[in-house]
């Protein structure tokens, strides 16, 4: 036990309001039960019992189910004969896989199958040739997430694409669905970003119907669809009593899912210690330069520091001969601003404005960014670790302020339970008017949302979803 604090309380904490199940092994993997330590502050937004609940009854379908176990042997077989077995239809498979996009498109995505997955009574597997096990411990007790490295598919599903003969939106183009067909033992569904009308169908309630049948589905996505899984009516019964509030999906199930590895971790808490505990307060700046090239930019400079000051997240700093007279009485505020960007410069500039002049408030700004990597490098392990560590640290700021359709602020944003001022994308390297604009919610848009299918009606109506802030394509939960 922790620090002499009642037992109730702290096994309370440590399971962040009952989220995670108690009994693993601690040492394997220290952030499970003491990341919610260095929260600043605890998450005001409590899960429901019922998801607590669905959670636990998850866990147990997926050690019955799951990799090692009778079923899924069975199950697989169903996949070499390519037919589905009535007798065994208790265990059924949504199969994430890793495409070539960074940590942040990772992330999403495997919330939002994750969350199908709970929806649809099935487990999730989640495939592990990239560097997913460096990253994240199991999360579910007693088995594994893994998917296994002789799963039959395996040398086929890196070449699944929307021209694959199993993929559900070719199946339906092709019409080679109708009601007497036999469900097939696995598909393929393309939920990645360049997806067609057909892929969409997805999200309608009458192709679920179809889809609930197959017993082995297989997901490319670098999306979070799951605002439009809400928008499936039989979903949506169910999504109401598991998230009574609504904007709380990916800050909930991020927090269940994902436990950074100890070498992670041992960044985080290096980092968290060193730099962010003695202070007051942090600030989190997530800084994505999208434009060819990349790199340093004085008007992206600039828009961060207008941004940050005109929301009053930093200080002016003092004009030369200025009337603004510093109480040197007063105690000092410290504050600590944690910079994540490719580009180590625009930690530089910014420690540099408030070194060379003090703040007018007599605030003491202490800037620091951990890493500073220049060019993105999926894949690499020890890069893909700095990633997920600067994404875990900003999670732990009290602000953030984001880059508009960076998937890795999402990620940041929403596990730290924070409403981000997002930075306006630049036009013709000029500072935009306003630069910044506060987030209507902490959940990631979703991008590429269904907007004419099945749910177009329904889109427009439903109070909690909101086209997102700057990019009215795209919807989210509020
Ligand atoms: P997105 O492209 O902004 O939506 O985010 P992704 O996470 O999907 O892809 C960007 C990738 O570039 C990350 O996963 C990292 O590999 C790298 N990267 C981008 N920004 C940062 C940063 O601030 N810190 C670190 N360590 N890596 C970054």
């Amino acid at each position: 036990t922790l620090n002499g604090s009642s037992e109730s309380e702290t096994s309370h904490d440590k399971l962040i309001g009952g989220l995670l199940k108690a009994g693993f092994d601690e040492g394997s993997c220290v952030s499970r039960y003491t990341k919610s330590l260095l929260y600043r502050k605890p998450s005001p937004y409590k899960p429901s019992p019922y998801l607590v609940s669905k959670l636990r009854r998850y866990e147990m379908l997926h050690k019955r189910c799951g990799p090692g176990t009778e079923a899924y042997k069975k199950a697989t077989e169903q996949l070499d004969e390519n037919q589905v077995r009535s007798s065994d239809k208790e265990c059924r498979y949504v199969v994430w896989v890793a495409t070539e996009y960074g940590l942040g498109n990772r992330i999403i995505s495997l919330v939002s199958s994750f969350l199908y997955a709970l929806l649809t009574e099935r487990i999730i597997l989640v495939d592990q040739r990239k560097d997913i096990n460096d990253l994240f411990c199991e999360p579910f007790p007693d088995t594994s997430w893994l998917l296994p490295l002789d799963f039959p598919l395996m040398g086929q599903i890196d070449s699944y694409y929307k021209d694959y003969s199993r993929c559900y939106g070719t199946m339906l183009k092709n019409h080679a669905i109708n009601s007497t067909t036999i469900p097939p033992s696995h598909l393929y569904l393309h939920l990645l970003h360049d997806y067609r009308d057909v892929d969409k169908m997805f999200y309608c309630e009458a192709n679920q119907a179809f889809i609930k049948n197959v017993p082995w589905l297989v997901v490319k996505s670098n999306l979070y669809f799951a605002p439009s899984l809400w928008l499936i009516p039989s979903f949506q019964t169910k999504l109401i009593k598991l998230f009574p509030q609504k904007d709380t999906v990916f800050h909930h199930l991020s927090r269940y899912l994902f436990h950074p590895t100890n070498q992670v971790w041992d960044m985080v808490t290096s980092t968290y210690n060193d730099h962010l505990s003695k202070a007051e307060e942090v600030l989190g700046l997530q800084i994505r330069v999208f434009s060819t090239p990349s790199g340093y930019f004085q008007h992206v400079m600039d828009q961060i520091v207008s941004c940050a000051q005109r929301e009053k997240l930093l200080p002016e700093v003092a004009t030369n001969g200025s009337s603004q007279v510093i109480n040197t009485t007063r105690s000092k505020k410290l504050k600590a601003v944690l910079v994540a960007s490719l580009h180590p410069e625009y930690s530089d500039e910014l420690r540099k404005m408030f070194l060379e002049r003090p703040s007018s408030t007599g605030e003491i700004i202490q800037v620091y960014q951990p890493s500073g990597e220049r060019v993105q490098q999926t894949d690499e392990k020890l890069h893909d670790q700095k990633a997920l560590a600067d994404i875990y640290l900003l999670s732990l700021t009290d602000n953030i302020v984001t880059t508009e359709r960076s998937t890795f602020g999402y990620v940041a944003h929403g596990l730290g339970g924070l409403k981000p001022w997002i930075l306006y994308e630049p036009k013709n390297q000029k500072v935009p008017e306003p630069p910044c604009v506060r987030a209507l919610s902490m959940e990631p848009c979703f991008i590429r949302a269904p907007l004419h299918g099945c749910q177009a009606k329904t889109i427009k109506t439903t109070h909690f979803i909101r086209p997102c802030e700057n990019w009215n394509l795209g919807i989210k939960l509020v």
